[in-house]
């Protein structure tokens, strides 16, 4: 078991909670590096069943099942944020969870994160706390044009509804459900950038270069590698970035999002503990990618070089794009990453390409 100074020899087992793609992507690096993964998902046939080691389909109630997959692991981490507390509390008496539990319960909640974030001075979107009708007409009359968002289990624009003065507020707070919320005034941003960042066990911090993002329908739809940002503005990126890593004893990869206003002035946006979507171009275009920089922290051995060799523009096959597949696999320059999901619904993310350029 992972003894919080020791590094974890090949041969040893990272459990992973959550099976998606980003538990696909972790668990074929740990493999590169000789160490297994055992995933737990409550889902069937989960993307990294195909690559772990070990796969346990149970619910995060299930005890015994937590029990037994805590048992047969040596440290453990997470690859979605909503883990409920109890399993956690019962995950950490056993084993060492990494990143660690205080991101990931801050994060899983945007009030939270926005006061933490600030909290270290660092600039977030003008916001304030909405529970009811009366606390969104305020905001929306002191903060103007923004976005309301639901405090927990947003993703992916998911939960969110934009909002003028004059808008009616009780028609909004239908829209989420009456769930709790924050009300965000609209960032005029010039560009949309992320940092991955990573902080090992004994606090080495590195991050990869910020890549520039562009969503469609509120889901990521490119990473481009480099941003077009001045160099004062990628050293004031990874500054924050490497702040809020410090701030948490964090170990593991986190992506940063931030906004980058036209006067160079970043604000953050979120942030996920976690490998992250805007991360994925770093598997082509670098020695040691975002997957096996988090494997190798949460494994307490040293960050590897994840030093940028080529530019590179990551897209996301959604829902049917992933249909092109045949055409894109001929196409030179361009590594292909398919999730082996079965249904392409609409929305849904299917694979990624990385072209080198
Ligand atoms: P989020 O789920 O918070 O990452 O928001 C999804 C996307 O909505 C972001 O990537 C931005 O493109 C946009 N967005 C979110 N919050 C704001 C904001 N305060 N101002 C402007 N655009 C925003």
């Amino acid at each position: 078991m992972a003894d919080g100074v020791t590094p974890l020899p090949p041969g040893s087992t990272i459990g992973i909670l959550g099976g998606g793609q980003l538990g696909r992507m972790l668990s074929i690096e740990a493999a590169r590096l000789g160490l297994r993964t055992h995933v737990f998902e409550p889902g069937a046939e989960p993307p990294a069943g195909d690559v772990a080691h070990t796969v346990t389909t149970a619910g995060y109630d299930d005890l015994e099942a937590l029990a037994a997959f805590a048992d047969s692991v040596d440290v453990i981490t997470y690859e979605f944020e909503n883990v409920p507390a109890d399993a956690l509390d019962l995950l950490g008496a056993r084993r060492p969870i990494r990143p660690g539990r205080r991101p990931l319960a801050i994060s899983q909640d945007r009030l939270d994160e926005k006061a933490f974030i600030a909290g270290l001075g660092i600039p977030v979107a003008p916001h304030a706390r909405v529970d009811t009708a009366d606390d969104l007409a305020a905001a929306l009359a002191e903060l103007g044009e923004g976005i309301l968002k639901t405090r927990r289990l947003g993703y992916d624009g998911k939960g969110q509804v934009r909002l003028r003065p004059g808008d009616d507020p009780v028609a909004a707070i239908d829209a989420i459900a009456a769930a709790p919320a924050v009300f965000e005034a609209l960032v005029p941003f010039e560009r949309e950038i992320s940092v991955i960042v990573a902080r090992s066990l004994s606090g080495q911090v590195v991050c990869f270069d910020p890549g520039e993002n562009l969503h469609r329908d509120g889901i990521l739809h490119t990473t481009t590698v480099p941003a077009e940002i001045d160099e004062a503005t990628v050293a004031a990126a990874v500054d924050i970035a490497g702040r809020i890593v410090d701030a948490f004893d964090y170990v593991g990869v986190m992506g940063v999002e931030l906004f980058a206003l036209t006067d160079g002035s970043l604000v953050v946006n979120e942030v996920a503990p976690r490998v992250h979507n805007s991360g994925h171009w770093t598997i082509e275009a670098c020695a040691v990618d975002q997957f096996q920089q988090h494997v190798r922290a949460v494994a307490g051995w040293p960050l590897g070089d994840g030093r940028r060799h080529d530019d590179a523009v990551m897209t996301n096959l959604i829902g049917d794009d992933v249909e092109a597949w045949t055409e894109l696999a001929t196409r030179p320059g361009v590594g292909i990453h398919l999730y082996g999901k079965g249904e392409a619904r609409p929305g849904r993310k299917m694979g990624h390409v990385t072209r080198l350029v």
